[in-house]
């Protein structure tokens, strides 16, 4: 049974309403338990809290509290590491194998820690020398102060909720703000682990971290409105992020908004299609619920068939089902709703014409839980629903192209652009194709640039700002430049 209580300003509470809602296994369809199920008016005490503690604690300005606050919590959190690992498997239906990368260990080794260090490294103040500015003779000393931005709304999703959850704590909590965490209703327990072990085991101060889970997505909204948060920081869908940024504009707040994707897995004409197709099928890891997961398989027409067959075999050789098992790679979909909306795009391409080599449907030999069979669409025509829209589920689509500027143009003929993928014979010639593709994260020829101090975010649809880096503690900054008069 996991944490069933929220955190509002340093206390572990249930919502006032007493309301609690199930959180369910998606791989059993079995309730786990309960969770407190805040309304908006627990919200607004959660805001008012964070508020609270910005203005009137010395968070925003005590670096030595927060380093040792943050390496607090890392080592309350790797303390449970393995029950937050069982539990993420339970909620979330990821695969165990997952938990120990992405999932949990890899960011868990980084995402407080990396920002803990640069709190001292970090540019808080920056000279920018003497100078006679209004030309009258008189000079002035003049300074860039970097500055907590103030309390944060941070929305999170259920795919990857740890991970995305440490990613935005880490680097909010180490510039000085103060933060609402909301999480996805379908994940809710490791964030309220997490406000558990912040309460019960850190010196952070009341207030700094609350965290407020509930069934209604709306209630996240307060986030958006409220004069008293002072910027959202956003992951999830792009249609969501637009609402968010929407209501956002009444108070001026500063969005940042971690979206959806489309991207793309590009094999060059000279790339080694033999050893590297088969593999392509990874994209169905954790059933495909990854915003920067390549969906779209771009190879030479030239090739094509030949290409079916090498990603087709992949497939083949492709073990799915129980997530506890650490020989599967995929698990179920999230929900009945999310695995519903999956089968619809897969009829979808097969009415617009695409051709299913492998799948298509749900998997007879799991009767329980949300499964949607790994499924590979060929003769996809880079216009097709399938190839436009985020399915966020184990389906791949496979696109001819005719040479390197046709593939340039394919790769970019979206509204997304969060990640993807370049694959060639040449170094150079990968890295040339990479440099033209609008996307915020790229892999050239099996490269790897995920890490705390790497700024993740996309182009276009895909969001607006960088997650993690320098870039990633500059977005939880406000800037103010001084002057004092020059001896
Ligand atoms: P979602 O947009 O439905 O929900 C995300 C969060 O927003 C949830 O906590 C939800 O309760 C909340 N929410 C929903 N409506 C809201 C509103 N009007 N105001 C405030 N909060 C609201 O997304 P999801 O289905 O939970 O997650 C899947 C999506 O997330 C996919 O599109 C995926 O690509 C994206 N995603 C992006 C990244 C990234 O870093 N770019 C990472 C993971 C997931």
């Amino acid at each position: 049974m996991g944490e069933h209580r929220m955190l509002i300003d340093g206390k572990l509470v249930d919502a006032e309403s007493g309301a609690e809602f199930d959180n369910i296994n998606p791989a059993t369809e079995e309730v786990l338990g309960t969770t407190t199920d805040a309304s908006k008016a627990d919200m607004e005490r959660a805001v008012e809290a964070a508020r609270r503690a910005f203005d009137t604690t010395d968070w925003g300005t005590n670096r030595e509290l927060r380093k040792q606050s943050l390496a607090q919590l890392q080592a309350a959190i790797e303390k449970e590491q393995e029950e937050l690992r069982a539990e993420l498997v339970a909620e979330v239906g990821c695969p165990m194998l997952i938990t120990y990368g992405p999932q949990l260990d890899a960011p868990l080794r980084e995402a407080l820690s990396w920002p803990a260090s640069m709190i001292d490294e970090y540019e808080w103040e920056r000279p920018l020398g003497p100078k006679d500015s209004m030309g009258v003779g008189y000079q002035t000393e003049r300074y860039v102060w970097k500055e907590p931005v103030g309390v944060v709304g941070v929305i999170v999703p259920w795919n990857f909720p740890m991970e995305i959850i440490l990613n935005k704590l880490g680097p909010v909590l180490a510039m000085g703000n103060t933060c609402v965490l909301k999480p996805a209703p379908d994940t809710p327990w490791n964030a309220t682990r997490l406000g558990r072990l912040i309460a019960e085991h850190t010196d952070i101060p009341p207030g700094v971290v609350n965290i407020v889970p509930s069934s209604d997505h709306l209630v996240g909204e307060v986030l958006s409105t409220s004069p008293d948060v002072d910027m959202v920081a956003f992951t999830g869908s792009t249609v969501t992020g637009k609402a968010i940024m929407t209501a956002a504009a009444a108070t001026l707040k500063p969005v940042f908004l971690e979206l959806g994707g489309k991207s793309v897995n590009l094999f060059l004409e000279d790339a080694n299609l033999e050893a590297s197709l088969p593999h392509a099928v990874t994209s169905c890891m954790h059933g495909g619920q990854g915003c920067a997961i390549p969906s779209r398989i771009l190879v030479p027409r030239s090739r094509y068939a030949e290409a079916v067959e090498l990603v087709k075999a992949g497939f083949d050789g492709w073990s799915y089902g129980d997530p506890t098992d650490l020989s599967n790679m995929q698990g179920p979909q999230i929900s009945k709703k999310q695995q519903e909306r999956v089968l619809g795009y897969i009829e979808k391409g097969k009415a617009e014409g695409a051709r299913v080599v492998t799948g298509g449907g749900v998997p007879t030999h799991l009767p329980k839980g949300f499964y949607v069979e790994p499924t590979l669409f060929a003769d996809v025509e880079n216009d097709m629903t399938i190839a436009q829209e985020e399915i966020f589920g184990p389906v791949l689509v496979m696109i001819p192209f005719e040479d390197d500027d046709d593939a340039v143009r394919i790769a970019n003929a979206s509204t997304y652009g969060l990640s993807g993928a370049v694959s060639s014979g040449d170094l150079d010639r990968a890295k040339a194709v990479a440099r033209r593709i609008r996307t915020g994260t790229l892999g050239i020829n099996g490269g790897v640039w995920y890490g705390a101090d790497a700024p993740f975010g996309g182009y276009k649809g895909s969001g607006i700002g960088r997650q993690c880096g320098i870039e990633g503690l500059d977005v939880f900054t406000e800037t103010k430049t001084v002057g004092w008069p020059a001896h």
